[in-house]
């Protein structure tokens, strides 16, 4: 499979901030270094992650395989180093990867059924994998499995659906997809659902709708957590206010540090003390370093204008590539990855910071945080810039696993009280 996503998928079919997160070709805007932490310190990172499962929250690795070869493992052997991709098994291990939300992701422009569709070909990809490679993935969906995976040796392998058009408006298809295994569901990708508005599409509820409401309480008797990346302002108040039980962000950062509408503002990073929550910080480069945000911005005007110059798709793939050959935007860093983890830690608390990567998401990670198998470096660095080794541990998974622990306390005390819900979204007809 291609390194990069083709341009034409990422400008024209793929979510939009998340995808002009692509490409920072190597050394075109000249060197950033990022300073190789001491090998003690990484070290000392590594056997902590020994001690604790490192619980990444969002990775892509599910599409990834998709484009690759339509989920053939024979084709693409993750066993084998995979160079064309962020995440292999050697390479998780050198990670020191403890357990993984992989995404179950499908495009927002699939609406209706064939998102349901899609999502459920994602889910049946990741069971595969877990089938395929028993001595490396095992199912996993609650905190107790985590930990008892991960001292097996094993990576705890879990599921979170990325955005509410993949259960078709539908609380039986919600349920269905728990039942399959999927622990976390972000409200919204890109673009609005029908009952939550999203963070880079035009407001039109003001937040949840009434359905909306009905969603999270839903997600809240199973147990399943309430994802808020990539939500408006509106609705990640509104599912603050709502929910019974600690939300996520499973791969958003700050927006103090890199204002962009996917990061989460302090105000909301505030109320996350009350709720419980963690904000696992990505490493999508858009959205950790404000110039490669800018250079994106100034992408997608560009985009704006060629599209109102009537230049065809072939023209445009045409342009981008020039440009991404001449003038690509610059990479982001480790550090900065680091300034996030800092900057929440100081609104919001230690125990309110995990790590959501965003790999194979993402065309190109930070410098220092390229692959899988660099989450140790990160450590390192939190390390090196006076974090106990207590604070690295509950970063890496002890975060987590508490938010997983009082969802699945929540759920059990609600589905005492009461049965699923019979909602229907407003415009779903009448059964007969
Ligand atoms: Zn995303």
């Amino acid at each position: 499979m291609p390194t990069r996503r083709p341009i034409a998928r990422v400008l024209f079919a793929a979510p939009l901030l998340a995808v002009l997160a692509f490409a920072t070709a190597p050394g075109a805007s000249g060197p950033i270094a990022q300073e190789p932490a001491a090998p003690a310190l990484v070290e000392r990172a590594t056997a902590l992650l020994e001690t604790v499962p490192l619980i990444d929250g969002h990775n892509d690795l599910p599409w990834a395989m998709r484009a690759a070869s339509f989920y053939d493992f024979d084709a693409v052997d993750i066993r084998q180093p995979q160079p064309k991709l962020q995440t292999d098994i050697p390479r998780l291990r050198a990670g020191r990867l403890g357990a993984q939300f992989w995404s179950v992701y499908v495009p927002a422009r699939l609406a209706g059924e064939q998102a349901v569709v899609a999502t459920l070909e994602q889910v049946a990809a990741v069971r595969e994998m877990q089938r395929r490679y028993p001595d490396t993935f095992e199912a996993a969906t609650t905190a107790d499995d985590v930990e008892r995976i991960f001292k097996a040796g094993r990576i705890a392998s879990l599921m979170g659906i990325e955005g509410g058009h993949s259960i078709g408006g539908s609380l039986g298809a919600l349920r269905a997809f728990h039942a399959l295994g999927v622990g976390y569901m972000t409200l919204t990708h890109s673009d609005n659902v029908e009952w939550a508005d999203a963070a880079t599409d035009a407001p039109k509820l003001g937040g949840l709708s009434a359905f909306g409401e009905d969603v999270v309480r839903e997600m809240n008797w199973l147990g399943m957590l309430v994802d808020l990346s990539h939500v408006s302002p509106d609705t990640m108040d509104d599912a603050l206010r709502l929910s019974a039980a600690p939300v996520i962000f499973s791969h958003s950062s700050a927006r103090a540090v890199c204002d962009v509408s996917r990061n989460v503002p302090d105000d909301i990073l505030r109320r996350l003390v009350g709720n419980g929550g963690v904000v696992m910080v990505t490493f999508v480069p858009g959205f950790v370093s404000p110039e490669t945000a800018k250079a994106e911005g100034d992408f997608w005007s560009e985009l704006r204008r060629l599209q109102k110059e009537g230049l065809d798709e072939a023209a445009i793939r045409k342009h981008f590539e020039e440009r991404m050959r001449t003038s690509p935007p610059p990479p982001a860093t480790l550090a900065q990855v680091a300034d996030h983890i800092d900057h929440i830690r100081k609104v919001a608390g230690i125990d309110h910071i995990g790590i959501g990567s965003d790999f194979d998401g993402i065309d190109r990670g930070p410098v220092g945080l390229e692959d899988v198998s660099k989450y140790p470096a990160l450590f390192a660095e939190l390390l090196r810039r006076g974090y106990s080794d207590e604070d690295v541990k509950k970063i890496a998974g002890l975060n987590l696993l508490r938010v997983m622990r009082q969802a699945e306390q929540v759920a059990a005390r609600l589905q005492k009280e009461r049965g699923p819900s019979t909602a229907r979204p407003p415009q779903a007809k009448p059964a007969r």
